[in-house]
């Protein structure tokens, strides 16, 4: 996209795009989800943008930001747009602070709409990652830590409390997509869960070689182990450099754009980090599609201010 395209400055213009991409087949009402039957109202006793939908029993008015992260909010479309567009176009990040710069907007409003954003880039409906004759890698690590506190497998999991409240532990299907957790800890009674319900069992599965995975391995197509102490980084396809590729990825956003990440907030970077490596170029998807997936997802998600600080405060 070039970001003088009018999308960017104009809020008409802004509105009608978002329209577009998120109800391709006619508005779609989100009160009783009947699809093309409303009617746009016109005249001046009504802002642009406001349909009252068809259906009998219904009658409900709405425009294309209700039930979504821009619900209620005072900044214009063309601001949420081209945030989404900066966020999502960036591979590292987008920091609060350059977003008040470029948008003209306070501090302030740019780390909320940052954390609508993510909040939208959640994924509605989990599938499962890996399948036959997939692998999937899974390992966790510290964001924003020291780099000697990377491999936390190799100690005790009881003796992590002190630092567990910034674990990430991810999952990523080779030549597919990451998902990250914020974990308390990293036992296996811990992880186990996590993995059953993200990874298909007739997956390849691939960690390090700390003894809670071994259990959990057992339960699929097959189970190997890399042993990141001994320098045996690569052993044909033992290797966790996929997963390990995320993490730099996730490093470098975390400590060169954000430079702190508190814990109230860190699943939400994760689902950031995330969402643009499932929607990467190498998957063939580029900068415009990606942001087209991220303004499809802004429904059922709606994060209001308050509860934003209530995490905050928590
Ligand atoms: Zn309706």
């Amino acid at each position: 996209m070039n970001l003088t395209d009018p999308i960017f400055t104009d809020a008409n213009k802004a509105r009608k795009h978002l329209e577009a991409t998120r109800w391709p087949n006619g508005p779609i009402c989100p009160h009783c989800g009947s699809v093309d039957d409303a009617t746009q109202l016109k005249g001046k006793a009504h802002r642009p943008g406001v349909y009252q939908c068809n259906a009998k029993e219904c009658r409900e008015q709405f425009t294309a930001t209700v039930g979504t992260v821009f619900e209620r909010s005072k900044i214009a479309l063309n601001k949420w747009l081209l945030a989404a567009y900066l966020m999502t176009s960036s591979k590292k990040g987008v920091s609060a602070h350059q977003l008040h710069r470029t948008l003209g907007v306070t501090y302030k409003t740019a780390w909320f709409m940052e954390h609508r954003l993510r909040a939208a880039m959640a994924e509605a409906f989990p599938t499962a990652l890996g399948g036959e004759g997939k692998t999937v890698e899974a390992d966790e690590t510290v964001v924003g830590g020291k780099e000697k506190n990377k491999r936390l497998s190799k100690r005790n999991p009881k003796h992590i409390g002190a630092v567990g409240k910034s674990v990430a532990f991810t999952l990523v299907e080779r030549n597919g997509r990451a998902r990250s957790f914020h974990v308390a800890n990293v036992s296996g009674s811990t992880l186990g869960p996590i993995i059953f319900k993200n990874v298909s069992r007739k997956s390849a599965l691939m960690t390090d070689d700390a003894g809670q995975y071994r259990p959990i391995g057992q339960e699929f197509a097959s189970h190997e182990t890399v042993n990141h102490g001994i320098e045996e980084y690569v052993r044909g396809d033992a290797h966790s450099n996929t997963v390990e590729g995320f993490f730099s990825i996730l490093k470098r956003g975390v400590i060169g754009i954000y430079h702190h990440v508190s814990e109230a907030h860190l699943h939400r970077y994760l689902a950031e980090f995330d969402f643009r490596y499932s929607n990467r170029i190498a998957l063939g998807v580029n900068d415009e599609q990606r942001w087209d997936e991220l303004l499809r997802g802004i429904g059922g998600k709606r994060l209001t201010y308050r509860r934003i600080g209530q995490a905050a405060n928590a």
